[in-house]
């Protein structure tokens, strides 16, 4: 099996698009488990239900489903807390039937947000609609407050500008929403203060009956008491009372643009395929996807094209030792700091260390605990997609920065059907300089922050919207006709040029001007950034504060001739 490159099938990956399906296969995995340990009462068996659970909670995880994933690890935990050893199996009936019980409420509470949140989640964009629904997600807000709050109605504004729906109500009424909303914001009585003993019992309430939703309490007190209660209550968040209508609004539009995040990805450098189907199995239970290569001269190539989040590797193979694999790999810039953790039956110290200074990340002992496999791996790909994310976001509006956006839309353009549609926008604040000069720097910065949640309120999921430069962003429309992102992108524009910028002078407000450019008509990633960048020029020599899009005859060259003249400063 030398070289052999073999990708096993998740049996819980099957139906991975549509959230009921994936979901509905993992609990009657888990139920069928939990069915046959009760009924042989083996150790191996209770260990499988637990691993189960794992994946299903790290399902929920990956679905956004805070609520979900919090009852799916209270039993993951007290399922942990009768592990023992194989000796005290089948545990007490009294404890088995605790375990059920928290069992049957997780399925009882998935059954009843699954199936029917489904078409709820999907969002009715105003340019087309997303076909798979697995991105989209509600962007409606419940907001429950003491009644005729001023900084609320100014709260609930902001929020409906920038694309959500709101529903408040009092901290004495139930409310009405029959689907879970994606959020709800909680604002006690006593701002600053402990939260009241019934407002803990309530949000308490709530968060039983819409699990899926994030919940923020606001105004709470920096003090550990007060954010331990509130979160044993169910909050997923607890914001100071310092925090402005901003920070919040920010955190929501965060929500609305975590995209489903994909699947940990791991590469499984092994030379036994007992070994490696051992630990891959281990990981599918855990919701990983994995990829084992057998020999170790595959490794760059398999890397290359897989794109692991972290590699497992062998100590020992032939020609060359795990060691030797990863000092070669780190030779490659963008493998740096892509986690490695060797897995050997090594106990020498010594040797370990070594290992970890030539490049390694974590040394892990054969046979490896399934948990505590699961578990580092986890946690070493956790920390690592949190830095490669920052590596591609711009720290001020946390939209892509200028090289990934460019990188992606390549990928957009080089994935797209022979007849599929894209339009790219270039946006580019008016007269953005002035706004600096007589405002001051960090005005200028709130307006440019203003307009990247505009656009991530106002466009979809799926749209991809980065800041291209300092007041200047790029969009990338898929499945959109030049004349849907013209009237889309005009909207926003009607309505940024009546947003107003607070100041204590008075607000002020700002305009864009916008240059789109088709697929159809220009038909590379280059082109096209460089159509949409011309019609912007077009629109700022139109006198601004426009939308205009590139015209079809434009070639390449009279394109590259406006830019010139451009930088020559003759147009302006
Ligand atoms: P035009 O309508 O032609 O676009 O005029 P403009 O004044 O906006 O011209 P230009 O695009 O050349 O000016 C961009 C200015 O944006 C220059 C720079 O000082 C400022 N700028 C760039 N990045 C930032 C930033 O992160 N924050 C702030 N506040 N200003 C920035
Ligand atoms: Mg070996
Ligand atoms: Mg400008
Ligand atoms: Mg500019």
């Amino acid at each position: 099996m030398s070289g052999s490159v073999s990708r096993m099938p998740d049996p819980c990956r099957q139906a991975d698009t549509p959230l009921v399906h994936s979901v509905i296969a993992l609990t009657e995995i888990l139920e069928q488990r939990w069915q046959r340990y009760r009924s042989h009462g083996d150790f191996d068996l209770f260990v499988e239900f637990t691993v189960s659970l794992n994946g299903l909670t790290e399902r929920l995880r990956r679905r956004q489903m805070p609520g979900l994933v919090r009852s799916c690890q209270e039993l993951e935990n007290a399922a942990l807390a009768l592990f023992g050893d194989p000796s005290a199996h089948p545990v007490p009936l009294d404890q088995a039937n605790a375990i059920e019980r928290k069992f049957a409420q997780l399925l009882d509470e998935l059954r009843r947000h699954d199936a029917p949140a489904l078409p709820a989640r999907r969002l009715s964009d105003e340019i087309g609609e997303t076909d798979d629904g697995t991105t989209a997600r509600p962007r409606s807000i419940l907001i429950v407050a003491p009644g005729d709050h001023a900084w609320v109605t100014s709260l609930q504004a902001q929020l409906a500008f920038f694309g959500f729906t709101i529903q408040i109500v009092d901290w004495s009424e139930q409310p009405c929403a029959t689907t879970a909303p994606l959020a709800i914001l909680f604002v006690p009585e006593r701002p600053g203060a402990a939260y009241l003993p019934a407002e803990i019992s309530f949000i308490m309430a709530l968060r039983t009956h819409y699990p899926t939703s994030s919940f923020y309490c606001l105004a709470v007190p920096e003090n550990l008491q007060s954010i331990v209660l509130l979160q044993r209550a169910g909050a997923d968040a607890c914001i100071p009372v310092e925090s402005g209508i901003s920070d919040i609004l920010s955190r929501m539009l965060d929500l609305i643009c975590q995209d489903e995040q994909e699947a940990d990805r791991v590469l499984v450098v092994e030379d036994s395929a007992t070994a490696s189907a051992h630990v891959r199995r281990s990981l599918t239970q855990h919701g990983i996807d994995s990829l084992a290569i057998a020999d170790p001269r595959k490794l760059l190539e398999a890397a290359a094209s897989y794109r692991p989040d972290a590699i497992l590797m062998d100590m020992y193979m032939p020609f060359c030792s795990g060691v030797e694999a990863t000092a070669a790999l780190r030779q490659v810039a963008d493998y740096h700091a892509l986690p490695v953790i060797y897995l050997s039956s090594e106990t020498d110290i010594v040797q370990q260390v070594e290992a970890l200074r030539l490049g390694g990340d974590q040394f892990l002992t054969k046979p490896v605990n399934p948990v505590v496999l699961a578990a580092v791996v986890k946690t070493k790909i956790a920390r690592y997609r949190e830095m490669r994310h920052s590596g591609q976001h711009d720290s001020l509006t946390r939209l892509l920065n200028h090289s990934t956006s460019k990188m992606r839309i390549g990928q957009m353009v080089a994935d797209s059907s022979p007849h599929g549609r894209l339009i790219v926008a270039m946006i580019d604040i008016d007269r953005f300089k002035s706004i600096n000069d007589n405002y001051g720097h960090p005005l200028g910065d709130k307006v440019i922050r203003s307009l990247a949640w505009l656009l991530r309120g106002r466009l979809r999921s799926t749209d991809l919207i980065g800041r291209y430069g300092g007041e200047e962003f790029i969009v990338a429309l898929p499945d959109t006709d030049i004349n849907g992102a013209l009237e889309q992108l005009d909207r926003i524009r009607e309505d940024f040029a009546v947003l107003p910028h607070a100041h204590p002078d008075g607000p002020l407000y700002a305009t864009f001007s916008c240059g789109i450019a088709s697929l159809d008509d220009f038909p590379s990633a280059s082109t096209l950034i460089g159509g949409a960048d011309a019609a912007l020029l077009a629109a700022k020599r139109r006198g601004r504060n426009r939308v205009l899009p590139a015209a079809a005859d434009w070639t390449a060259s009279s394109v590259a001739g406006m830019q010139m003249e451009e930088a020559a400063g003759s147009l302006l």
